[in-house]
């Protein structure tokens, strides 16, 4: 049993309810106003002037298009950062409503601008409420979600999560129905690392292969051996994705060239898994290409780190879910093999990202994210804002 609801939250589903136009009308603006990754600056401008509105804020701007917001409530209490990505994609808006991208080949494809508005929402909320809020609520508005090296990185650096206890954060997601919500225990994201490998061979006719050490020869053996990483030296219940993207070798039919160029992608959902691909990578590239008497290069780019959750705020968050706000159903799913900068803030504090379902069949809202007519159910919104909401209260006051 969910137990008695805690005692501000039906106050917060009101409050939230009577918002909930502001919440969508901000949406909407940034919607019309993309900005790519660390280009956010009239997002920024736009945020900082809604805020200079609430009382009792301090605002801090720890990178030139991030901005953080501190609220520090009546009642003392930990610190808890609530994190909202902001930034859009290179991607030309298909849509023909009124609220479409106004910015040539620019848009908000992935519902980060949805975030920002729920998190704003629940800044007004939260400081309506700063007398009973315990603790502080730092409010994080990241960009540069969509591009490596990533917001939430340069955000770290900056100090951001110095004195926080626990960090949340949260994704609209069109692929489960509105009223849903998803908070994994463990794993959610996967990390995302990417390898440039170079075979280098020896070039010369095709018509004398023997008198040649042939990069394409091997590097298909490689790109195949490769596998073995993920089949036979990876625990079953690890999951380890290798994919080999690119392979660029040659130019002419009739020349074995004297080298060639492999590149991919490694995502995992753990830690140690991710420390070890790259030495697989390099024993299993090394010994396929000196059996053939070629050589091999390997650079490895550390790319996202795993999203991986704490089971005991995950666990808090499910339970004050279903008992602060029981209109909503709490559900299973599988971790994303996609990535999230998020596990940045996560190396420096417990914490847990929701899923907040975000489809509509009945309002033909149904398009994945990154994709030209994608849009999502603005009644996630109010999700949103209630989740940002009640979670100081029970992440703060225990
Ligand atoms: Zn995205
Ligand atoms: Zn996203």
């Amino acid at each position: 049993m969910a137990g008695d609801p805690h005692p501000l939250a039906q106050r917060i589903e009101a409050l939230a309810r009577t918002q909930h136009p502001r919440v969508v009308g901000w949406r909407r603006t940034m919607h019309r106003q993309p900005e790519l990754s660390f280009q956010e600056r009239e997002t920024v401008r736009f945020l900082l002037a809604e805020l200079a509105q609430v009382d009792c804020l301090e605002i801090e701007r720890p990178t030139d298009t991030s901005i953080v917001a501190r609220l520090r409530g009546g009642r003392p209490g930990p610190t808890l950062a609530i994190r909202a990505d902001i930034d859009a994609l290179p991607i030309q808006d298909g849509k023909h409503c009124d609220y479409r991208s106004q910015v040539p080949g620019v848009m908000h494809a992935c519902g980060h601008d949805g975030h920002a508005a729920m998190l704003l929402g629940s800044v007004h909320l939260l400081s309506a409420l700063r007398n009973e809020l315990p603790g502080e609520v730092r409010f994080f508005f990241q960009h540069a979600e969509e591009q490596h090296p990533g917001g939430a990185a340069e955000m770290v650096e900056a100090g951001v999560m110095n004195g926080v206890d626990r960090i949340i954060a949260a994704h609209v997601i069109s692929t489960q129905d509105t009223g849903g919500i998803v908070v994994r225990d463990g794993p959610a994201f996967a990390s995302s690392d990417r390898f440039v490998l170079r075979v280098l061979g020896k070039g010369g006719h095709a018509a004398n292969p023997d008198r040649c050490i042939d990069p394409v020869f091997v590097g298909a053996q490689i790109v195949a051996n490769l596998q073995a990483i993920v089949a036979r030296n990876t625990d079953a219940h690890d999951a380890l994705i290798i994919s080999v993207t690119r392979f660029h070798a040659g130019e002419a039919f009739n020349v074995i060239p004297d080298g060639a160029e492999l590149g991919g992608s490694v995502r995992c959902f753990s830690d140690a898994v991710r420390r070890r691909a790259p030495e697989l990578i390099r024993r299993i590239a090394d010994g396929v290409a000196g059996a053939h008497g070629a050589r091999c290069e390997l650079d490895y780019v550390l790319g996202y780190a795993p999203v991986v959750n704490d089971a005991g705020v995950a666990g808090a968050l499910r339970h004050m879910i279903e008992r602060d706000m029981p209109a909503l159903q709490v559900r299973e799913m599988n971790p994303m093999p996609n990535s999230e900068d998020f596990g940045a803030f996560l190396q420096h504090a417990p914490g847990a990202y929701a899923l907040i379902g975000a489809r509509s069949a009945a309002k033909g809202i149904c398009h994945p994210h990154h994709h030209p007519m994608f849009d999502f159910d603005e009644d996630a919104l109010l999700h949103g804002v209630q989740l940002f909401s009640n979670a100081p209260f029970t992440l703060n006051g225990a």
